[in-house]
């Protein structure tokens, strides 16, 4: 339900309606239904139905408008093609970065952002939830926090894929599928041995002549009825109220007005993102050492891979969906220490050029994604006195790649090299983008979870803020491992069980 008035008021307040905030809300109404449930969220209500994905959207000048107005500072379009010439030469040359259709640079909103030129974020109803692309990969061996046992992985997991309605179906199998897949298990038969072999990728997605594919309006279809849930759009939380051990509440501005007033809350949940919940911390003065710290992000190396047929094969795209099928080539310890995925490039997040056609090449794009060396010194700095768009403080980056990230980017051509010739050609003689820190839009680490309150991590194993009775976190932010994968089930994961100890503790 749409909130419009100004509620003083709420047993749950959650910050943020991106896929976390949305099913932390949906999963602590549900547990708690007598409890009323507010969701705040600076960004404003998107044209058409709230929460759906853009890319359901078939009228390209809707989503177009829903895309720039998510865009925080920037209410213009970056115009695609631009922004195609222009990331390939930005990853060249080291400037010139643009953002995503659907987000905005951190340097729009007022920010430094330092040795992450890309860092980008979104500002709308359904945040990013609204603009991803749906691979939704599960975490292994070291990119799993060991703060939950295999047993709650493995359940918190699978109630996470059910949520966000995560299938590997959601394409009919192809020649170009099947030679990738084939392919890839036969230079991979170990990482087949440990169940982590190449496979379709989970996305998340509802299969059917028109695939539908998820956002938070998915989310929210959980929701019974007469669920007491309420969106306040446009409403930036400020403060965070504290007296002692406990949250009291909320302090908000109505972004139209400016107008400013407080909201009593027993128990508060922020899924702000990985910038601004440390940020809104930080503003309301709970700064423990590690908040902001340990900030990380998928290093991301980019090629374009021919496949050829000795016939000439249908072309993948359709009219309204171009894609033809997503494949994974999953992170393993043992064996490909990288989280691969490989799709045609029509719907890759990270728009090529340059792609040559004939009847009988089909051509894929493979992307890697390279764990980070962690580190405390990656992080943000809170300013004490400059101010960002929204007017909380201003942040600035430090960021940058150790030896280590070095090494490992290098190691990962190497296994893309591998991947390549197993399904086809690599365009030589540069084939390799690697693209700017921040790219990958999965940013982690800043508000981390620990097991004891010894200075590196923000949150305990439940999420909960250390030192504080009623403040609740979610996001890729608390992630506190080094992880290959797309983050969002993880993160949701982690919520959904986050949701489960908050609802408890509010009796
Ligand atoms: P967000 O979705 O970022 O939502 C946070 C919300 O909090 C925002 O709407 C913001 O406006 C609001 N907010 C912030 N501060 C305040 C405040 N002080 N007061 C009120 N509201 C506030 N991930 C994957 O796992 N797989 C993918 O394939 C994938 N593809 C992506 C493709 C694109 C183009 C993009 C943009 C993202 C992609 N992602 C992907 C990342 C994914 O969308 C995010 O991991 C996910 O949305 C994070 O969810 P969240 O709810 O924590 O944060």
């Amino acid at each position: 339900v749409r909130e419009t008035g100004r509620p003083v008021a709420a047993d749950i307040v959650v910050v943020g309606s991106g896929p976390v905030g949305s099913a932390a809300a949906t999963r602590l109404a549900l547990l708690r239904p007598e409890a009323s449930v507010l969701v705040l969220e600076v960004g404003p209500w998107l044209p058409g139905t709230a929460g759906v994905n853009v890319k359901n959207v078939p009228d390209l000048e809707q989503r177009a408008a829903m895309q720039v107005r998510s865009q925080g500072p920037i209410q213009q379009s970056y115009g695609v093609s631009v922004l195609q010439d222009r990331t390939r030469r930005a990853a060249r040359e080291g400037s010139d970065v643009l953002a995503r259709p659907g987000t905005f640079l951190l340097s729009a909103l007022g920010g430094a952002p330092g040795g992450m030129p890309a860092a980008a974020l979104s500002s709308n109803v359904g945040g990013m939830g609204v603009h991803w692309t749906c691979a939704c990969p599960w975490p292994y061996g070291s990119e799993r926090t060991d703060l939950l046992s295999a047993d709650e992985w493995s359940s918190s997991l699978q109630e996470a894929r059910s949520l966000l309605r995560v299938t590997q179906n959601a394409f009919p199998a192809t020649a170009t599928g099947e030679r990738v897949l084939a392919g890839l298990r036969e230079e991979y038969p170990d990482a087949v041995k440990i169940g982590r072999g190449p496979t379709t990728m989970p996305l998340a997605v509802s299969p059917g002549e028109h695939r539908e594919w998820t956002g938070p309006a998915k989310i929210w279809e959980q929701l019974p009825s007469d669920a007491k849930v309420r969106l306040r759009a446009e409403t930036l939380v400020t403060r965070l109220i504290v007296e002692g051990d406990d949250v009291r509440g909320v302090e908000v501005r109505d972004v139209p007005t400016g107008e400013t007033w407080r909201i009593d809350a027993r128990l508060v949940f922020v899924a702000a993102d990985s910038f601004r919940t440390p940020q809104l911390l930080w503003a309301s003065g709970i700064r423990p050492q590690a908040l902001g710290r340990y900030l990380n992000d998928h290093t991301q190396v980019m090629s374009l891979v021919d496949v050829d047929f000795d016939e000439p094969q249908e072309r993948a795209s359709g009219d309204d969906d171009p894609l033809a099928g997503v494949y994974w080539l999953p992170f393993s310890d043992e064996v490909h220490p990288f989280h691969g995925q490989i799709m045609h490039f029509e719907l890759s997040p990270v728009p090529l050029t340059g792609e040559v056609r004939n009847a009988n090449t089909q051509t894929v794009g493979l992307g890697y994604f390279v764990p980070k060396d962690l580190r405390p010194e990656d992080r943000i700095v809170f300013s004490e006195s400059r101010r960002d768009f929204y007017g909380m403080p201003a942040m600035t980056v430090e960021y940058g790649l150790t030896e280590v990230d070095e090494e490992r980017i290098e190691l990962a051509k190497t296994y893309m090299r591998r991947s390549a010739a197993a399904i086809g050609r690599l365009r030589e003689p540069d084939p390799f983008l690697l693209l700017q820190p921040g790219s990958s839009l999965h940013y982690q680490g800043t508000v981390r979870m620990g097991a004891t309150d010894d200075g590196t991590s923000v949150t305990d194993g439940t999420c909960r803020v250390w030192g504080l009775s009623n403040l609740y976190l979610g996001g890729n932010g608390v992630i506190p491992t080094p992880t290959a994968g797309n983050p969002t089930l993880t993160s949701v994961a982690l919520a959904l069980r986050a949701a489960e100890a908050a609802a408890k503790s509010l009796s």
